[in-house]
């Protein structure tokens, strides 16, 4: 057996080791654009939940990943000056270098095939192999090639954001919501080194054209961004990395797998889906796919086909209610500046914390009883 994997991301890789590890004779060989040292984006982070998949499905990484990983046990959120905590909300986090890193270290020690540097136009050119793993992200080119048969949906969320970095250490996953002259602007930051946070800034489309970011530059943008959130990044700079301003794109994929010509191609990780940052990133889903796709040929072996059919299977009604939730998510940050006008600090995590429809109060009551005893309170007192 051959496997093609097109992208050396958090997918393409950790799928790698685990069907190499697990079928030692197969040949498995990743095709990647970039060189083992490049990366966009800063940290990535995990929420406890996706934590605990990782331990329960593939327990020796999860415990050789848990020391490198800053962790913390509450998400905060900011508004109008005040903090108010959600405990019980627990988080981790870690460079995605580091861990894209972690992942090549574990590829060489089982014998994957890693050439880097290649950049590649069509699936055909990862010929001959018994099946192609497409893992090449956002803008997959296996998916691409094969749009017709995947089907692909794309709706693109109106706010704007763009990932930077900055040197203030966070103390945990915190939501600060600020006003500036020109509308609300909302950051998403948490530590992922003992030195570095990720820093991701959004606003809505109207306030990102009043502040004229539609017309900066990455510097002028870059600026902009650490005077509206001063008071948060105390004196420390924001870091650009490719931070150019985006609209989120929803997608998924009516159909999971394709006949390539040369090999069945199925995709996994960003060209299978992507999912709104505010739910879980989208690191943690490359790596359930991964494990799903391999646990699939765990089932059936060689046969390539009862393996993708169970893949599917297994993962899209996972995939799917997850999906409803993102979009509910995504959906409650494309109204927040009208939500930060009618709330204070309290009611906002309220409002946040219920935005997906997963967690209503007796569920909040058991993963966050200090938090919810304070909204209990208010509520009694009103
Ligand atoms: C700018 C940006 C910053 C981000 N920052 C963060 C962050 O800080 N935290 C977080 O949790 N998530 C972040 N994300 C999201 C996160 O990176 C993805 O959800 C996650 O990496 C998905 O993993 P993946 O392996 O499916 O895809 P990717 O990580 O995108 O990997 C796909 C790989 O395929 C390779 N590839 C693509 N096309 C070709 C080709 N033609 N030939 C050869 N190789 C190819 C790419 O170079 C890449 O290495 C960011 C995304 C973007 C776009």
């Amino acid at each position: 057996m051959r496997l093609a994997i097109l992208g050396a991301g958090p997918a393409g890789l950790l799928f790698s080791f685990l069907i190499k590890r697990r079928f030692p004779g197969w040949t498995v060989e990743v095709c990647e654009q970039n060189a083992p040292d490049a990366t966009f984006g800063f940290g990535v982070v995990f929420s406890e939940g996706a934590l605990a998949f990782l331990e329960r499905d593939a327990p020796d990484l999860y415990r050789q990943l848990m020391p490198r990983m800053q962790a913390w046990p509450m998400q905060r959120i900011v508004h109008r000056g005040e903090a108010v905590d959600i405990d019980g909300n627990g988080f981790s986090a870690i460079a995605r270098l580091e861990l894209n890193q972690f992942l090549q270290a574990l590829c060489a020690a089982v014998g994957v095939e890693i050439t880097y540097g290649r950049v590649l136009a069509e699936p055909a050119e990862l010929a001959p192999a018994d099946l192609i793993v497409g893992a090449d992200g956002l803008n997959s080119p296996v998916r691409r090639a094969l749009e017709a048969q995947f089907g692909p949906q794309i709706e693109w969320l109106d706010n704007r954001f763009a990932w930077y970095g900055t040197t203030r250490p966070f103390e945990c996953l915190t939501l600060t919501f600020r006003e500036s002259e020109h509308g609300a602007f909302v950051a998403h930051h948490y530590r992922y080194s003992p030195a570095m946070s990720t820093f991701i800034v959004e606003c809505d489309a109207a306030t990102w054209r009043r502040a004229g970011l539609d017309r900066m530059g990455d510097e002028e943008s870059r600026v902009y961004c650490e005077g509206v959130f001063a008071a948060d990044l105390a004196g420390h700079a924001l870091v650009s990395n490719r931070s150019i301003w985006r609209q989120f794109p929803l997608l998924h994929n009516l159909n999971w797998s394709a006949d390539a010509g040369v090999a069945p191609a199925v995709l996994i990780g960003d060209a299978l889906r992507t999912m709104h940052f505010s739910i879980g990133s989208g690191t943690r889903l490359a790596f359930e796919d991964a494990i799903a796709l391999d646990r699939a040929f765990g089932e059936s072996g060689a046969d390539v086909g009862a393996a993708l059919a169970a893949f599917e299977r297994e993962r899209r009604p996972v995939v799917e209610k997850l999906f409803d939730a993102a979009h509910r998510s995504s959906h409650w940050y494309e109204s927040f500046p009208e939500r930060m006008r009618r709330f204070d600090a309290l009611g906002l995590a309220y409002d946040y914390m219920t935005r997906s429809g997963r967690m209503n109060d007796d569920r909040l009551r058991e993963v966050a009883p200090r938090f919810m005893r304070a909204v209990d309170a208010r509520a009694r007192a009103e």
